[in-house]
């Protein structure tokens, strides 16, 4: 029968599980083997010979193929067998590069897959009576597991116990309004799914309350399984620069197809064979095509993101790396990402004492009343092992058990003679928790919470002083907690948390994180606004800010419910000068970054509750706790901080310009060179009718000479500079601005030099020619990475600091003397030339190299 309509103890029967204790390891092992793992069907993996084929669906090596194929029909039709080398040539290194994509690819791939499973989701599972966290992909049919607002439900499971429980089931019912769960609720028969209020599903996520739940079905045997298919799978994201890139091949291809219509008309109008009209041609589109350039940028981000990865920023969307490093203002939590997280509580305020005290182990009976009730509306627990203390649970909560424990009172003693009956947890949408115990038998509602919230809650009492003095150690950077209660009958009376007695005030320190103030200090350097949106007492988090720069004179602190009074011109005026958000709802985060957005800013954000997804989905980049954040907030967001620190999204950021400024060198670099061989190609055929390089040598130069040094490019380290500049601006228009100037004049002083180069080798006839062109170009790439490289002169910095660069030139040189000085030479249609023309050629592939210096030197001087 279906488990839907059983009742708790049937279902648990069935599985042979047990609600307290959960399944035994071999009952797991057992589960595991019949079910398998929990996940659904994975993406179809291509086959590897659609993935060699998908090399070729590159428009240029389409133009190349076809340049070829023309080429060696016409060697057929005039039965030349000497003009078969070229294009059987070409289409051999075509089908190397293409394996050597394919391997690439697939190492890429395998990086980006292992980042995928870095932000796996977990699951809270009870086995063998221990509670435990266990990758959502081993959870087996029997486990009971525990939910709680915001965690993703890993399977469909039977719910055993449900406390307010509401789960979002849109992907399965459509409905966008969270549903009402009930452990306890009997489902008419034939209940649809949205019906099923005792059951919860896999892919569905909890908006409120907590859950206990047996594990009923996994994998593709739940009922997003059914539908797996029909759902749109996450498909493989091209970033922006990847996007322009693809245009930018279009239209090198149409500029080479261009330029084969203009060498035809010349070549018709100077007479010249039809056969010798295509060679051009095929070296044409060769030169012009950088053939490499999109698989080294898959690789460099691939490498990017690992390395990010190594440094606890994990990238959920390839986009973000380079949006990272175009951001302009990180809006970022307090608690836990400023602040340590550590939280101490320090003082006590009771309205009896009428004064603060600090903890100690002998408090007056006023403030250990206090403790001791703060504590009963406490979730978290505090274990001793082998004389350590482990504190499990809220930090703020622990830092009140701990209080609690140095004045002698035990959390376990207060539970047992003190249980509690009912709660509803904290959120921070209300700032409040509450808890229901019978204390001398009578139910007590104890409520704890920010002041704010509870004054009004509180009744009988003049809570002037306690306002001041909630006010006073706020300003000193203190949390406070504000704790009162009542006698009830009533559990679920609509005015449970109303009529409260102030008990006082618990004041406790988190002090801010060792490394913020240096990355708060380095995003001003580096032109990023850093601004605190917190839920915490405004006055505490301006003391905090201030401390640790985010604040600065002159800059503003609102609160919440001063933000939703102002109107939408009203804050888009002010919002450049807020520093601090205090006392926020997720609503109010959403509408900052939607303003920052309106200034045009790059907006990343922190967030961890299920309420800050919108915000985080809102956000250009959204960063969610890997530590505190749900499932819900780490699912919406880009990209997961796995120390839940400031000072990595700083960190990511400096990383993602770093990317972004490598991945233009090496579009420069390639580029560039492309230029450069088009211009000399164009050049020689106009004046001498013939190409100055065959397509084959080129081919060798833009694939083998140019393609280590350009991914060894691609992973040059930062400098200190990259956050001393501003962010990249986000709508740039890769060859508009400086990299197109760069690039052009690159492409003509490569293609004068090369052009120069023939000339002088003509001398030994049109072999010896190409083959001095071919060594100068070699050369000239192999020395110009290190010109490309740095920004600045290369006498004032250590070139040779990218080991992998220093290698790739080597062996890019020594696989160019492998082709001139073997019997390989002959095949690629090269020649010896006397010794002394070998020193010719390194002098001539210097000067694009002291050029560069020169303008370099002469921009530097400009700029001081
Ligand atoms: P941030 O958004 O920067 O992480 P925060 O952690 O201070 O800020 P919340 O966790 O929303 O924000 O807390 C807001 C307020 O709610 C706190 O100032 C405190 O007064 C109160 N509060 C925090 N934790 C609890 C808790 N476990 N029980 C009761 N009240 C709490």
């Amino acid at each position: 029968m279906d488990d839907v309509y059983l009742t708790i103890e049937e279902v648990l029967n069935k599985y042979n599980t047990n609600r307290k204790t959960g399944l035994s390891i071999e009952q797991v092992h057992n589960a595991s083997s019949l079910y398998g793992a929990n996940k659904l069907k994975d993406k179809k993996q291509k086959p590897l010979i659609t993935r060699f084929i998908d090399q070729f669906k590159d428009i240029m090596i389409i133009i190349l193929l076809i340049a070829s194929a023309v080429s060696f029909g016409v060697a057929i039709m005039e039965k030349d067998q000497s003009e078969l080398v070229e294009p059987i040539l070409i289409v051999a290194i075509v089908i190397a590069n293409a394996i050597l994509g394919v391997i690439q690819e697939g190492k890429a791939e395998r990086s980006l897959e292992a980042l995928k499973k870095m932000s796996a989701l977990n699951a809270r599972v009870i086995r063998e009576g221990q509670e435990c966290i266990i990758p959502s992909v081993d959870v087996v049919v029997g486990d009971v597991i525990k939910l709680e607002a915001g965690d993703f439900i890993p399977a469909d499971a039977r719910l055993i116990e449900s406390v307010n429980l509401k789960c979002e089931e849109s992907i399965l019912t459509g409905e966008s309004l969270p549903s009402e769960k009930d452990a306890g609720c009997e489902v008419p028969v034939d209940a649809s799914l949205g019906d099923r209020k005792n059951m919860i599903f896999s892919g569905c996520s909890v908006v409120s309350g907590t859950a206990l739940a047996v594990v009923v079905a996994t994998g593709m045997k739940t009922q997003v399984g059914d539908i797996a298919n029909l759902l749109d799978r996450e498909e493989d994201q091209k970033t922006p620069l990847q996007e322009k890139i693809a245009s930018l091949s279009k239209y090198l291809g149409l500029v080479s197809i261009l330029a084969c219509v203009v060498v035809f008309i010349i070549g018709m109008i100077n007479g010249m064979r039809l056969k010798d009209i295509f060679m051009v041609s095929i070296a044409l589109a060769v030169s012009a095509i950088p053939e490499g350039l999109p698989a080294i940028i898959t690789i460099v981000l691939a490498m990017g993101v690992t390395k990010m990865a190594k440094k606890n920023a994990i990238i959920r969307k390839l986009p973000a790396v380079e949006i990272l490093g175009s951001a302009s203002v990180i809006c970022s939590d307090k608690t836990g990402t400023l602040t340590q997280n550590r939280m101490t509580l320090v003082e006590i305020y009771t309205p009896g004492s009428g004064e603060i005290e600090k903890v100690s182990d002998n408090n007056s009976n006023d403030a250990k009343k206090l403790l001791e009730y703060a504590t009963m509306c406490c979730d978290g627990v505090i274990t001793v092992e082998d004389g350590l203390e482990h504190h499990i649970g809220d930090p703020t909560e622990t830092a009140i058990i701990k209080a609690c424990m140095i004045n002698g009172i035990l959390k376990e003693e207060i539970n047992e003679k003190s249980p509690r009956v009912a709660s509803i947890p904290f959120d921070s949408d209300r700032k409040l928790m509450t808890s229901v115990n019978i204390i001398d038998g009578k139910k007590v509602v104890i409520v704890k919470g920010a002041f704010d919230e509870m004054k009004s809650r509180c009744v009988n009492q003049d809570l002037a002083a306690a306002k001041e003095h909630n006010d006073e150690m706020s300003s000193r950077a203190l949390r406070v907690i504000a704790v009162a209660y009542k006698y009830t009958d009533n559990v679920s009376a609509e005015d449970l948390e109303d009529g409260l007695i102030f008990l006082g005030l618990l004041g406790m320190i988190d002090p801010p994180r060792d490394e913020a103030r240096e990355a708060v200090a380095l995003c001003k350097r580096a032109k990023i606004r850093p601004v605190m949106i917190t839920g915490d007492h405004i006055i505490t988090a301006k003391a905090i800010a201030k401390d640790i720069g985010i604040m600065d004179d002159g800059d503003l602190a609102i609160t919440g419910r001063e933000l939703d009074k102002m109107d939408e011109d009203e804050f888009l005026d002010a919002v450049d000068n807020i520093s601090v958000y205090a006392r926020v709802s997720p609503q109010n985060k959403i509408r900052i970054v939607n303003a920052w957005q309106k200034r045009n800013h790059v907006v990343a954000m922190t967030g961890d509750g299920v309420n800050d997804a919108p915000a985080l989905k809102a956000a250009d980049i959204g960063c969610a706790m890997g530590i505190t954040g749900t499932d819900v907030a780490k699912n919406a967001s880009d990209m997961i901080l796995t120390d839940d620190n400031f000072a990595t999204i700083v960190q990511a950021v400096s990383e993602g310009r770093l990317i972004y400024k490598n991945i233009k060198k090496v579009i420069e670099y390639l580029v560039g060179s492309n230029i450069g061989e088009l211009l000399t190609v164009f050049i020689a055929m106009v004046l001498w009718g013939l190409s100055p390089l065959e397509s084959m040598q080129l081919l060798w130069i833009n694939l083998i000479t140019d393609g280590f040094p350009a991914i060894a490019l691609g992973m040059s380290k930062g400098s200190d500079d990259i956050m001393l500049k501003g962010p990249n601006s986000k709508d740039e228009n890769l060859f508009y601005g400086e990299l197109g100037k760069r690039v052009l004049l690159e492409g003509m002083i490569i293609g004068t030099v090369t052009t120069i180069a023939f000339y002088i080798g003509s001398r030994f006839g049109v072999v010896g020619g190409r083959t001095f062109a071919f060594i100068v170009l070699s050369l000239t790439q192999v020395i110009n990475v290190f010109n490309i490289k740095t920004d600045k002169s290369i006498l004032k910095e250590d070139v040779f600091d990218n080991s992998y660069l220093n290698w790739a030139c080597l062996s890019s040189l020594a696989l160019m003397c492998v082709v001139l000085f073997t019997p390989l030479g002959k095949i690629f249609g090269l020649c010896k030339l006397q010794s002394t023309y070998y020193i010719v050629a390194i002098l001539l592939s210097l000067f694009p190299t002291v050029l560069f210096e020169i303008l370099k030197i002469r921009n530097q001087k400009r700029e001081d």
